[in-house]
């Protein structure tokens, strides 16, 4: 399985669309007509907040796709209860949808089909079945809960609304979550007829919203969206057969790591020290450790999400939160979280568009995680 990999340091629309013209979209996309391209438009952010897939890749896809003779509508299914129109706007998609008079759909709306792994039923936007085939337009950017974001994590926007929620609520444990993600992209991977992945500003640290913007200079694609986030995690500086959704989901696509080719020039490539956090695998660390340990550990290692002062009072962070612990009241400064039954889903530090809440660490988790 092929991963393109293209250096391309700046959001030059050229570059971009002479990438793309190397990916032959027109021989994967033969006999497809029409495309739903799935950006990550995780909230209502500004480009260059690197949280969202930056408007000139998406523009590049469009402008491709309508060369090469496709019908495309744009859509996702921004998390929390953020406003879809404001997500729109800030993230450039409306502009996009009008200069090409393309429809903007809200997974929100427009119906779901339920389908089910083993163990998990999962509600998924009607929309890629009533496509011909999805784009998978994804951002590289590291991530406070599952520590790394990509090709697979994006079509967890799939899920409409705050039904994403949920699935913390009801899978708390970071091992758990993980068997949500592989488990839906077992169910969606069949649609998507490539992954494109925008790492040319991408995201580290508290990502995949309140991380620092970081200059990669680099494109991704790949029909697999497993093999594309083995190689591109590594390149982070992961162990990706540490990031626990990611050996399952090659699974799904009956991919062997032997199997998965890259470029030579960028075979044992990393950058630089991205400054990646390690939550999840920490977690993971904990439950096998004997039981002394576990308790020093317990003690001493603790993270939680607390506020700054960026704080506007929007509410969107009080609304998404699955277990309901969250309280804004007039005349406080931010809302307050009653710990004792937080989670630590981290889906208030991911919802907040101001950048308001950050992951407080001890000094412990401070050392470990860096
Ligand atoms: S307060 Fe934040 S981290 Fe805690 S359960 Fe709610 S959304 Fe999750
Ligand atoms: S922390 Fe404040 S600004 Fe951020 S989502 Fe919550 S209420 Fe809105």
């Amino acid at each position: 399985m092929k991963v393109h990999i293209e250096k391309i340091e700046s959001y030059d629309f050229d570059k971009i669309y002479q990438f793309l013209e190397t990916l032959q979209l027109e021989e994967i996309l033969k006999d497809k007509k029409k495309i739903l391209l799935k950006p990550n438009l995780l909230g209502a952010f500004l480009p260059e907040k690197a949280v969202t897939t930056n408007p000139i890749v998406v523009d590049a896809v469009i402008t491709h796709l309508k060369n090469i003779g496709k019908d495309i509508i744009l859509g996702d299914s921004p998390g929390g209860s953020t406003s879809v129109k404001l997500v729109w706007e800030r993230t450039g998609m409306k502009q996009l949808a009008e200069k090409h008079n393309i429809p903007l759909v809200n997974f929100k709306t427009g119906g779901i089909i339920k389908k089910k792994t083993d163990t998990i039923e999962f509600p998924i936007t009607k929309y890629i079945w009533e496509v011909d085939a999805v784009i998978n337009l994804c951002k590289y950017k590291t991530h406070s809960l599952m520590s790394y974001t990509g090709a697979v994590k994006n079509l967890y926007g799939l899920i409409p609304g705050l039904k994403k929620s949920d699935y913390h609520k009801e899978h708390p444990d970071h091992t758990q979550f993980a068997k949500v993600i592989s488990g839906l992209y077992s169910l969606v991977k069949d649609r998507i007829a490539i992954n494109i992945m925008d790492g040319i500003v991408g995201m580290e640290g508290e990502g995949p919203s309140a991380g620092d913007p970081r200059n990669f200079g680099v494109m991704f694609a790949s029909k697999s969206a497993s093999a594309l986030d083995f190689v591109a995690s590594s390149m982070m500086g992961f162990q990706p057969d540490k990031l626990e959704y990611i050996l399952p989901s090659l699974e799904s696509d009956n991919l062997e790591i032997s199997e998965i080719e890259i470029p030579d020039k960028w075979q044992n490539f990393k950058f630089h020290k991205v400054k990646i956090k390690k939550i999840g695998l920490y977690i993971k660390i904990l439950a096998y450790s004997p039981k002394i340990l576990k308790d020093v550990f317990k003690k001493h290692f603790t993270y939680y999400p607390d506020f700054n002062d960026k704080c506007r009072k929007c509410n969107i962070c009080v609304e998404s939160c699955p277990m309901q612990v969250m309280t804004l009241n007039k005349g406080d400064a931010h809302p307050s979280i009653d710990y004792d039954k937080c989670i630590k889903c981290m889906c208030c530090h991911e919802m907040c568009p101001y950048q308001a809440i950050y992951v407080h660490k001890s000094f412990l988790a401070k050392f470990i995680i860096k």
